[in-house]
């Protein structure tokens, strides 16, 4: 995680900084922290544990001028999060500066031998070793900084995203990447680096995303040169953003989490359109239509994710099994790649991910294809790692998602799953013709029935009065249900820090109904389902033992409603389709818990967007 950032120009570099760490916030909130070099080449460092607003009150009344700077936003993987070890990291002379996003992993053994020379490092972090490497290369080989950045980055084993400027260099800076995003955006006279291309669009749509082990040296009005490790040059390869500004503003409401649930209507007509089409009957994915061959002869499906999407990817194993008759494997990433997989040639390998930068999946990838595993990767974030690294693919479409808790990237993520399974389906022969209407119908009504659902927002937050005290949650769900219970369990856990545990409704008795008593309340997905039955007894057995069950059930229901003591209603959809619309409610009941404990719903603890380290 962390975010970080860069600027060289003809520009006060401070403002740009500070507006481009609030983009990146998302990514990290334990420390702030940013290097300017003034006219006078003087290099300064300000940092301060908390937010970017703490950094911004610390460097009140300092000297923050300067057209060249680098900032990063922390969430600490080595060393407490606390002012010393927030980034950037002087090196010893104090002539470098630099920031990191990634985990230098062989940290010990190099900070171990630097120590032996003579450096003293302030910090606990993995990071100030880098900076004190480049520092010793660079006096000892007598080298000039690029040389030295590329030398030190040879010895390292681990993840990297980085920025370095040097006090006596004002018109230089360096970055540098390896499993960790970077961009460069290129304006006029101008660039600008970060992890993402969030802070950079308002200045320019023009940018670059590095590769794995290449280097940028971005010199002031010089053209960009990007090298890899072996000093091999690079031909810069320019993408034009997509991405328009008011797509990162919050656009009148009071967070971006609900901003995000309210867009999810429209972010899953965007995420279909050109896709699903209801005129012709069809269903047109391209990433599939490439790859025909490859999904109908397929052997078996495997899903790796992590989070929220191994909660999507567990919907895709559900409705590719129905649909699709194709075994699957739903799989954790960091599980996966250390427990030496069984991949054949012909699996197909989907990577979920919202940021396509998940360090787990990219390396779990990495594995399937060394296996001859055919990788398809799904994804919001455009030109992100995973896309860039997979055989085919589809990305989700709903535009930057901003709260840490994942909302309209998981609708979608569902929404392709649900396209991809019913076209391979169709072209596999393993769905009845009817049925595919039905469904491919039914799909293009889910925007408008999740607009109905949206309406409730008003019940929902006088519901969530109820429950805002409790100190446990239990959400059970069966079949398409059971994801939909864990996916909404998460969501509480992770923006209002109520304990909550998701369970397939059958396994209660096999421990968790231990738990229930008359203040635990039980949220179930009740909706109509093949188990629907199997539901109304699992109900009873939460009810003997007085459990306050608040139940997500259809129009149509008649019996669940008599035995809950709270109920919310979605519309009425096919059974493969519910999850669509059950986590809605879900969404909406944790970000209003949340709220009433005063909870910073956007920016939850401990916690940060995408994670990019292991
Ligand atoms: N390892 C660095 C630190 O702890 C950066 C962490 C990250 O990118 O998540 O400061």
């Amino acid at each position: 995680m962390c975010g970080i950032i860069g600027y060289i120009g003809y520009q006060e570099a401070y403002p740009i900084l500070i507006k481009g760490l609030h983009r990146l916030e998302y990514r990290g909130y334990d420390s702030a922290g940013i290097a300017l070099i003034n006219r006078e080449n003087n290099l300064s460092i300000y940092k301060a544990k908390g937010r970017v607003a703490d950094l911004e009150e610390f460097s009140l009344g300092k000297d923050i001028s300067g057209t060249v700077g680098i900032a990063h936003t922390r969430w600490a993987t080595h060393g407490e999060p606390n002012h010393i070890n927030a980034h950037p990291h002087y090196s010893q002379s104090e002539n470098l500066a630099l920031i990191h996003n990634g985990i230098i992993e062989n940290y010990a053994v190099l900070k171990e031998s630097l120590s032996r020379k003579g450096y003293v490092f302030q910090s606990d972090t993995d990071t100030e070793v880098l900076v004190q490497l480049i520092e010793y290369i660079k006096t000892g080989n007598n080298t000039d900084i690029s040389t030295a950045v590329q030398l030190a980055l040879k010895q390292v084993i681990g993840a990297y995203a980085i920025a370095v400027i040097e006090k006596e260099n004002p018109d230089l800076i360096i970055a540098a990447r390896k499993s960790s995003p970077l961009v460069v955006g290129i304006g006029k006279n101008e660039f600008f680096l970060a992890s993402d291309a969030t802070p950079i669009i308002e200045y320019t749509n023009q940018v670059i995303y590095l590769n794995d082990e290449e280097i940028a040296v971005i010199h002031r009005n010089e053209p960009l040169r990007i090298v890899n490790l072996s000093n091999v040059e690079k031909t810069p390869q320019i993408t034009r953003l997509e991405m328009s500004l008011n797509e990162l503003e919050k656009g009148g409401y009071p967070h971006f989490m609900l901003k995000e649930i309210f867009e999810q209507p429209r972010t899953l007509r965007d995420c279909m359109s050109g896709r699903v089409n209801t005129g012709n009957r069809n269903i047109v994915l391209s990433g599939i239509v490439d790859h025909r061959e490859k999904f109908i002869n397929c052997r078996r499906i495997i899903i790796l994710a992590c989070g929220t999407s191994w909660h999507a990817g567990l919907i895709g194993e559900y409705l590719f099994e129905e649909f699709c008759r194709i075994p699957v494997e739903v799989e954790y990433s960091s599980e996966f790649r250390y427990r030496h997989p069984v991949i054949h040639r012909d699996d197909i390998v989907i990577a979920v991910s919202q940021s396509g930068e998940t360090a787990d999946t990219l390396a779990a990838i990495e594995l399937a294809k060394e296996a001859g595993a055919f990788v398809y990767g799904i994804c919001n974030v455009v030109g992100s790692s995973i896309p860039r690294n997979t055989d085919s693919g589809s990305y989700t479409h709903v535009g930057p998602e901003i709260g840490v808790a994942s909302t309209k990237a998981f609708t979608a993520q569902v929404a392709v799953l649900v396209m991809m399974a019913l076209s391979i389906a169709r072209e596999k022969k393993t769905i009845p013709e009817k049925r595919f209407l039905a469904v491919l119908s039914e799909l293009s009504r889910i925007p408008g029935k999740i607009e109905t659902i949206l309406q409730q927002n008003g019940y929902i937050e006088d519901l969530s009065k109820i429950f805002t005290y409790a100190h446990n949650f239990i959400y059970l769900g069966r079949g398409y249900g059971y994801p939909v219970a864990i996916e909404g369990a998460l969501k509480l856990k992770e923006i209002s820090y109520i304990h909550a545990e998701g369970y397939p409704a059958a396994e209660m008795k096999h421990g968790p109904i231990a738990l229930i008593d008359n203040e635990m309340p039980v949220v179930v997905i009740a909706t109509d389902s093949t188990t629907y039955d199997k539901m109304i007894s699992n109900i009873q057995e939460i009810k003997a033992r007085k459990g306050r069950i608040l139940a997500i059930v259809n129009k149509s229901d008649c019996k669940v409603r008599e035995m809950a003591d709270y109920t919310i209603e979605i519309p009425d959809t096919e059974e493969c389709l519910s999850p669509l619309l059950s986590i809605v409610p879900l969404q909406l009941l944790s970000y209003h818990i949340a709220v009433r404990k005063g909870r910073d719903v956007d920016m939850p603890r401990n916690l940060a967007k995408s994670v990019t380290v292991e």
